[in-house]
């Protein structure tokens, strides 16, 4: 939490000293570092719940949270220096591991950050060890191709057997059908099993989903938008 202190008249960061994942450390710290540079004027204390980076709660509080954790990702993954990590190589779990272990962030964290600026169709799906969906964020490609799994859906019962059947496996990637994971795309699925958080981490990637954004969407900015709208009212001259 970010709290002013009244007697002192300065600002305090403080966390939970039970939690012990460097990762979570630095995010929440340099989350509330957010708090304080662009919403101290707001209140005189923000409490953030631990990890939620996907809920939250009212629409206001939605947007001062996301706006932290919008500061709190360039400040540990810079995208010049999280670009040159990546360059050249296959996306995976191994490469996210290495950056994290880099930039001292959670693997999911890593993860959400990559997702945010990448191109390709990707999403990760986060379930509970009894196979239900906690959540799950795409990047805007796989928005695009409407790949989002909302939170209480069950993992597919195909993806829950095969682990069942490697579950002393380390997972390497793999090819899965169309139907599994999307209604017509095929995907490449890679999981991460976590005991300490009783969870199964999920990246899915739609390789040939790419192909197709690029050949039929073309990407519109925000500038493109502008000038089009322009034009109308002779703004350019
Ligand atoms: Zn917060």
């Amino acid at each position: 939490m970010l709290s002013k202190r009244l007697k002192k008249n300065d600002w305090c960061i403080s966390y939970d000293e039970k939690v012990t994942v460097p990762g979570r450390i630095n995010f929440t710290t340099a989350h509330e570092l957010g708090h304080y540079l662009l919403h101290r004027q707001q209140r005189d204390t923000f409490q953030c719940g631990q990890v939620q980076i996907i809920e939250y709660g009212s629409p206001e509080s939605k947007r001062i949270e996301s706006q932290a954790n919008t500061f709190a990702s360039y400040l540990l993954m810079p995208r010049n220096d999280f670009d040159t990590q990546i360059a050249g190589h296959e996306l995976s779990f191994e490469l996210l591991g290495h950056c994290a272990d880099r930039y001292e962030t959670s693997l999911t964290a890593t993860a959400l950050k990559w997702l945010e600026f990448t191109a390709e169709a990707a999403m990760l799906v986060v379930a509970d060890h009894d196979e239900f969906i906690c959540w799950s964020y795409c990047s805007r490609a796989a928005r695009r191709i409407g790949a989002y799994i909302s939170p209480g859906q069950e993992v597919p019962a195909s993806v829950q057997e095969h682990m069942r059947s490697n579950a002393l496996a380390v997972s390497e990637p793999r090819r899965v059908a169309a139907g599994v994971w999307h209604s017509t795309e095929e995907a490449v699925e890679s999981v991460i099993v976590s005991d300490q958080f009783e969870q199964n981490i999920f990246l899915i990637r739609f390789p040939l989903a790419l192909m197709v954004d690029h050949a039929e969407e073309p990407e519109t900015d925000t500038f493109t938008v502008f000038e089009e709208n322009g034009q109308g009212l002779n703004w350019k001259k």
